[in-house]
C-alpha cells in the first residue's frame, strides 16, 4: 500500500512529496510541528495537541493556515488513505514560501504538510527494563515552550545518547538543573516518594503525555510537585522516567554511571505507565 502525504491541500504519493525550495521553513526552520499517536485508529489526545499547535503559531506570529475543523478533516482523511490504525500523525505548519529574506513576508501563505505513518507497538522490554539516559548540558535557546522545527540541539543530544549507548540525554540548564530530554519529558520520584517534573515555563516543551500523567497522577492520588530537580538529585531518585506521545512512559534505569533505585523500574513509573497504556486504549481516553 503506499503511502500518501498531505502538502498544501494536494494528497501526495509519499515518495514525490515536497515542500518549494523557498518554503520558510525548509530556509530559516521558520515553523512548527505536532506529532500526534493514533491508537486503535483513534488519535491520542488530539484537542490539547492542536491547541498547542495553535499556542506555537501564535506565539511566532503564523497566521493559521487552515480552520481547526479543516484540519480535523484532512487529519482523519490521512489516517484512512494511509490505513493507520497505529502510528503516528506529523503535522508541520510553517510561515510559508518567499523570495529568502529574514523578515516576515508581507503577503505569503502558511504552508501545512502531514505525513502519517504505521508503528509496531512499543517493544515491552523498554518498560519492563527500563532504559539508559546521559546528561548533556542545555544548549538550546530561550523558548523552548514553542515547538519549533528547530531541533538542531535536540538532535546533537539525542545522537551523543545513542553513540554512548543510551535511549536518551537529559539536558541540563546553566543552574545545574534537569530541564528535559531531547524528546521527552523528564521526571523523578524524589527521597520523599513525592513524583517531581519541572515546571511549565519557557524552558521546556510543555508535553501533552506530561499533563495527561500529572491528570492521572492526581486521579490515582499520586502526590507530585512541579519543580526542578539538579542532576544530582535525580541520579540519587528513588524513580526516573521519560514522557512523549512516542515513548509513552519509560523507566530510566541508570543516567550517565549512576543507577537508578534497584536499577529496576519503580512502582510508580509501572504504575503510571499502566495506567497511560489504559488510557490510550480507552475509547472514552480521547481528551
Ligand atoms: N520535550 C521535547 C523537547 C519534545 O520534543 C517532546 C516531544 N514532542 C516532548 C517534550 C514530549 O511532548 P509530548 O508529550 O507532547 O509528545
Amino acid at each position: 500500500m503506499s503511502r500518501v502525504a498531505y502538502v498544501n491541500g494536494l494528497y501526495l504519493p509519499h515518495r514525490r512529496a515536497a515542500v518549494h525550495v523557498e518554503d520558510r521553513g525548509y530556509q530559516f526552520a521558520d515553523g512548527v510541528y505536532e506529532v500526534i499517536a493514533v491508537k486503535n485508529g483513534r488519535f491520542v489526545d488530539d484537542t490539547p495537541h492542536l491547541e498547542r499547535l495553535d499556542r506555537s503559531l501564535r506565539e511566532l506570529e503564523i497566521a493559521p493556515p487552515m480552520s481547526r475543523a479543516a484540519l480535523r478533516v484532512v487529519m482523519a482523511e490521512m489516517l484512512r488513505r494511509n490505513r493507520i490504525r497505529d502510528g503516528i500523525l506529523y503535522i508541520q505548519m510553517t510561515r510559508g514560501v518567499a523570495a529568502r529574506d529574514h523578515p516576515f513576508p508581507a503577503d505569503s501563505d502558511a504552508s501545512v504538510v502531514m505525513t502519517a505513518r504505521l508503528e509496531p507497538p512499543q517493544d515491552p522490554r523498554l518498560g519492563e527494563n527500563g532504559v539508559d539516559v546521559i546528561s548533556i548540558p542545555d544548549i538550546r535557546w530561550k523558548r523552548c515552550d514553542i515547538k519549533s522545527v528547530s531541533l538542531l540541539p535536540n538532535i546533537l543530544g539525542k545522537q551523543a545518547a545513542h553513540r554512548a549507548g543510551a535511549f536518551e540525554a537529559w539536558q541540563i540548564n546553566e543552574e545545574g538543573f534537569v530541564t528535559e530530554g531531547t524528546s521527552t519529558n523528564a521526571w523523578i520520584v524524589d527521597a520523599e516518594g513525592r513524583l517531581c517534573t519541572p515546571p511549565i515555563d519557557e524552558q521546556i516543551l510543555s508535553g501533552i503525555t506530561r499533563r495527561r500523567i500529572l491528570k492521572l497522577a492526581k486521579r490515582e492520588g499520586i502526590d507530585f510537585s512541579e519543580r526542578y530537580f539538579t542532576l544530582k538529585e535525580a541520579q540519587s531518585a528513588r524513580e526516573a522516567f521519560i514522557t512523549s506521545s512516542t515513548t509513552l512512559v519509560l523507566p530510566v534505569t541508570t543516567i550517565d554511571d549512576a543507577v537508578i533505585g534497584n536499577g529496576k523500574p519503580g512502582t510508580f513509573t509501572c504504575k503510571l505507565r499502566e495506567h497511560y497504556l489504559a488510557f490510550m486504549a480507552a475509547p472514552g481516553g480521547q481528551g
